[in-house]
């Protein structure tokens, strides 16, 4: 993490720099929360010419889309002159960015705001932390390190971010630190209640039957991850259209599924093409599924994990099966 440069580069730029703010594709809530608090962070510094953009389709899942400085949010255009500085927020590697990291190389900079250990140093400047919980934990130290007051609005965006990559405050994750950044955020008068309704806890009701047909579809292996119990469920295109749901409703599936007393391992196989399936894995703590991640051509969090599968959904998880035993951790 190299602060110093960080700031610099922020400071650098003159009144008429371009500015553009990227994060991972399917953005979740530490991609956009960071995003868009550090951008209206950006915005108090006086920067004018300040666009946010992410990889894949436009459209912000409907949890999201209250975030103060979704205005800052415009659809990706080749016509747009290239910025002085890209800011990516929350991407392990290039390949989270789509087609957005031809932007990133033309860029005057490329300045990466992240927090997961498996990131592979892309980018000019780093400020990459594997123990902050979230990357709006990152976000909020330049912030501070840029003299930015932080208010109501910036805050929002960093709650989000960290409530729910900390999983409202549940996971191993969240220390003391946490806890005293969520004081800092809390006392701008953000309210929690309305923005933990509005992030977890409110989905059309057809995402409701969907969830019960998917959940009901769930299979539990008791052995298959070294004997710690591996439990998985999938959900087509044609699950999606039935219910009229979009894909971003099912980014909240592993949450149920990963509440199997049975099983270590969770994991929900989402169709994301033709025979492409986005792949969530979770761990209570036996298996690092970062490892079975990275060995299938994905990345994340010893805990929390993702890839891309190739195939019928029965070979996807077999390829998981297989590297189960190799990423048992000692006990
Ligand atoms: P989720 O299951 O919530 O989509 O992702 C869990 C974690 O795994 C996140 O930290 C995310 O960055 C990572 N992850 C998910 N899918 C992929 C992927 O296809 N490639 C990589 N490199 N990381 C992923
Ligand atoms: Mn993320
Ligand atoms: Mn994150």
């Amino acid at each position: 993490t190299d602060w110093a440069a960080a700031v610099a580069a922020v400071r650098g730029l003159p009144a008429t720099a371009r500015v553009l703010l990227i994060c991972h594709v399917n953005p979740d809530g530490d991609a956009l929360g960071s995003m868009l608090g550090f951008g209206l962070g950006l915005r108090r510094l006086g920067v004018r010419q300040l666009q946010a953009t992410f990889p894949g389709p436009p459209e912000v899942p409907e949890p999201f889309r209250w975030l103060p400085g979704s205005e800052l949010l415009v659809a990706q255009d080749d016509a747009y002159p290239d910025p002085d500085l890209v800011i990516c927020f929350d991407a392990a590697s290039e390949s989270r960015l789509g087609d957005l990291v031809g932007r990133l190389d033309k860029a005057g900079a490329a300045l990466v705001l992240d927090h997961h250990a498996s990131n592979t140093g892309f980018g000019t400047i780093q400020l990459v932390d594997p123990h902050a919980a979230a990357t709006s934990v990152v976000a909020l130290g330049l912030l501070d390190r840029l003299e930015v007051a932080l208010d109501a609005e910036i805050a929002a965006g960093l709650y989000v971010a960290l409530s729910t990559d900390t999983g409202s405050f549940r996971f191993e994750a969240t220390t003391p630190a946490v806890h005293e950044m969520a004081a800092r955020l809390l006392a701008t008068g953000i309210r929690p209640g309305e923005i933990s309704r509005q992030v977890f806890d409110t989905r059309p009701f057809g995402a409701v039957r969907l969830f019960g047909e998917v959940m009901g579809r769930a299979r539990l292996e008791p052995a298959a991850a070294a004997g710690r119990g591996l439990v998985w469920t999938y959900a087509t295109r044609e699950d999606l259209a039935r219910h009229d749901q979009p894909a971003y409703v099912l980014e909240a599936l592993i949450d149920s599924v990963r509440c199997t007393a049975e099983a270590d391992v969770s994991c929900v196989v989402k169709q994301s093409g033709d025979a492409e399936w986005a792949v969530s894995l979770r761990s209570k703590g036996a298996v690092d599924v970062s490892r079975v991640a990275m060995a299938l051509g994905g990345g994340g969090h010893r805990f929390a994990a993702g890839f891309t599968g190739r195939g019928a959904v029965d070979e996807v998880v077999e390829r998981i099966r297989v590297e189960l035993p190799g990423a048992l951790l000692a006990a």
